[in-house]
C-alpha cells in the first residue's frame, strides 16, 4: 500500500533506534508491524492531542493503550509529579504516599482489602497467580484465549480453543514446563469452564480472565459470564481473578467491578492507577494476601515497587477521577463512537462497534464479536486502510485491528470536530480496500 505522507525526522529516529534496539521499539506493538509504515516518535502531549517529531497534531485515541485518562500534562498531575520529584526519586523504605494510593484504592474497591503495589501490569499479573498458587497449594491456571495479561510466561500460552485444551508455548523462549499447567478456553464459554474443572479436580490454582477483554478488540463478558466464572470457582477451591490492569479505574470509579458488581478474589490493576507512570497492583481478600511475604510464605518484592513519583502521579490522578469525570469521559466517547458509526455505515462498510462503558473498538465485520476466534474473522485489511488514512489526517488510532480505543476528560468539542472531519475520507479509504 502507498502511503499519501511521509513522517522524515520520525523515519530517521526509527532508523536510528533499529539500529541499537530490536525492531527499534521497546513495546512490540508500537512498531506499526500490523498496518506498515513508520511510527511516529512522538515530542509532546497536551490534553486530547500528541505532537510527533515532525510537529504533526493528532488526536490521540490511544492516550497510552488507556492511562492517560485525564489527557496529557494534565496541570495537577503535573503539579504533584513535580512537588515529589523535588523531594527525592526513589528511597527503597515505606513513605506515607504507598499508603495513600492503596487506601485510594481500598476505598473505591469493595473486593480489594489489601493491596501490594508493584511496577507494572506484567508483575500484577505473574505475582496474582504465585499466590493463587501458593494460597491453594495448587498448579493449574486456566486463562481464555484472546486475553493479554502482560508477558508472564505462563500467560503467553493463548493457542489452541475448544475444550480443555493444554497450550503450547505462542513464543520461543516460554518452556513447555512453564505453559504446561496453563489451560486456555474459548471467551464467554462457560460450559468450557465447567468441562476443565470436571477433566481437573483439585488441580485448578485460579481462573484468571479481563474484566472486560480489550486485548482483541473490546469484546464484554456475555451476561452472567464473570458472575458464572465466580460460582464455578468458588465449587471447585479455585481463586477467581480479574485482570482490571485495563478497566481498573477506567470503566467507572470502581473499574469493571463498579460494572458487574461480581467480586474477585484477587484483582490486578496498571495504567490508570499510575497516571502515566510505571505504578501497578494487586489486591483483594485479606485472608489471600496475608500469604505474602513478609506476612506469609509467598515471595514477592520490587525496589521500585512504591516508588513516590508514581505514587504521587497516581494519587493525584485518582483524586480527580470523580463520578463527574467518568460522565464526561462516557458522553464524549459516545459521541465519537456515534461519528465511526455514522461514517462506516454511510460508506456501506460491514463493521461492528464493541463498546465496554468509555472503551470501544471498531471490528470489520458485520457478525457480533463474543470471543477471539470472531475476532480474527474480521477483514483487518479495511482497519489497515482506515487507520493510515486516519493517520494522515491528524488522528491517532492503535495500530492494531485488536485493540481498544481511548479518549480521555480532555477530549473536547475541537477535538471531537477534528475526528468528525478525517472520517468520511477514512470510511471510504476502508470502503475502498482489498485484501
Ligand atoms: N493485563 C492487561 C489486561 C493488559 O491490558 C496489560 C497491558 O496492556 C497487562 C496486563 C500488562 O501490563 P503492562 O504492560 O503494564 O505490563
Amino acid at each position: 500500500m502507498s502511503l499519501p505522507y511521509d513522517a522524515p525526522v520520525s523515519q530517521t529516529l526509527f532508523d536510528r533506534a533499529s539500529l541499537v534496539t530490536p525492531g527499534g521499539v521497546n513495546s512490540p506493538v508500537r512498531a506499526f508491524k500490523a498496518v506498515g509504515g513508520t511510527p511516529r516518535f512522538m515530542v509532546s502531549g497536551t490534553g486530547p492531542y500528541l505532537t510527533d517529531a515532525d510537529g504533526r497534531e493528532y488526536v490521540d485515541l490511544v492516550c497510552s493503550w488507556g492511562p492517560m485518562i485525564l489527557g496529557h500534562a494534565h496541570p495537577e498531575v503535573i503539579a504533584a509529579v513535580q512537588e515529589a520529584v523535588a523531594r527525592g526519586t526513589s528511597f527503597g523504605t515505606p513513605g506515607e504516599g504507598e499508603v495513600a494510593l492503596a487506601e485510594e484504592i481500598v476505598d473505591r474497591i469493595a473486593p480489594v482489602e489489601q493491596v501490594r503495589l508493584v511496577s507494572s501490569g506484567t508483575e500484577a499479573t505473574m505475582s496474582a497467580i504465585r499466590l493463587a498458587r501458593g494460597f491453594t497449594g495448587r498448579a493449574k491456571v486456566i486463562k481464555f484465549a484472546g486475553c493479554y495479561h502482560g508477558h508472564v510466561d505462563a500467560l503467553l500460552a493463548a493457542a489452541g480453543s475448544g475444550l480443555a485444551t493444554f497450550a503450547l508455548p505462542d513464543t520461543p523462549g516460554v518452556t513447555g514446563a512453564q505453559a504446561g499447567d496453563t489451560i486456555v478456553l474459548p471467551y464467554n464459554d462457560l460450559d468450557a469452564v465447567h468441562a476443565a474443572f470436571h477433566a481437573h479436580p483439585g488441580e485448578i490454582a485460579c481462573v484468571i480472565t479481563e474484566a472486560s477483554p480489550g486485548n482483541m478488540g473490546v469484546v464484554p463478558p456475555g451476561e452472567g459470564f464473570n458472575a458464572g466464572l465466580k460460582a464455578a470457582c468458588a465449587k471447585n477451591g479455585a481463586l477467581y481473578i480479574s485482570d482490571e490492569v485495563m478497566t481498573g479505574f477506567r470503566t467507572s470509579k470502581a473499574g469493571w467491578y463498579g460494572v458487574d458488581g461480581v467480586a474477585p478474589d484477587l484483582l490486578t490493576f496498571g495504567k490508570v492507577m499510575g497516571g502515566g507512570f510505571p505504578a501497578a497492583a494487586f489486591g483483594g481478600r485479606k485472608d489471600v494476601m496475608e500469604h505474602l511475604a513478609p506476612v506469609g510464605p509467598v515471595y514477592q518484592a520490587g525496589t521500585l515497587s512504591g516508588n513516590p513519583v508514581a505514587t504521587a502521579a497516581g494519587l493525584a490522578q485518582l483524586r480527580l477521577l470523580d463520578d463527574a469525570a467518568y460522565e464526561k469521559v462516557n458522553a464524549v466517547s459516545a459521541e465519537i463512537q456515534g461519528l465511526f458509526t455514522e461514517a462506516l455505515t454511510k460508506e456501506g462498510v460491514a463493521h461492528r462497534l464493541q463498546t465496554a462503558s468509555n472503551m470501544f473498538s471498531v471490528f470489520f465485520t458485520s457478525d457480533e464479536v463474543r470471543n477471539y476466534e470472531d475476532a480474527r474473522k474480521q477483514e483487518s485489511f479495511r482497519f489497515t486502510a482506515f487507520f493510515h488514512s486516519m493517520l494522515s489526517q491528524g488522528v491517532y488510532l492503535p495500530p492494531s485491528a485488536f485493540e481498544s480505543y481511548f479518549v480521555s476528560t480532555a477530549h473536547d468539542a475541537q477535538a471531537v470536530e477534528r475526528i468528525a472531519a478525517a472520517l468520511p475520507a477514512a470510511a471510504r479509504a476502508a470502503a475502498e480496500a482489498t485484501a
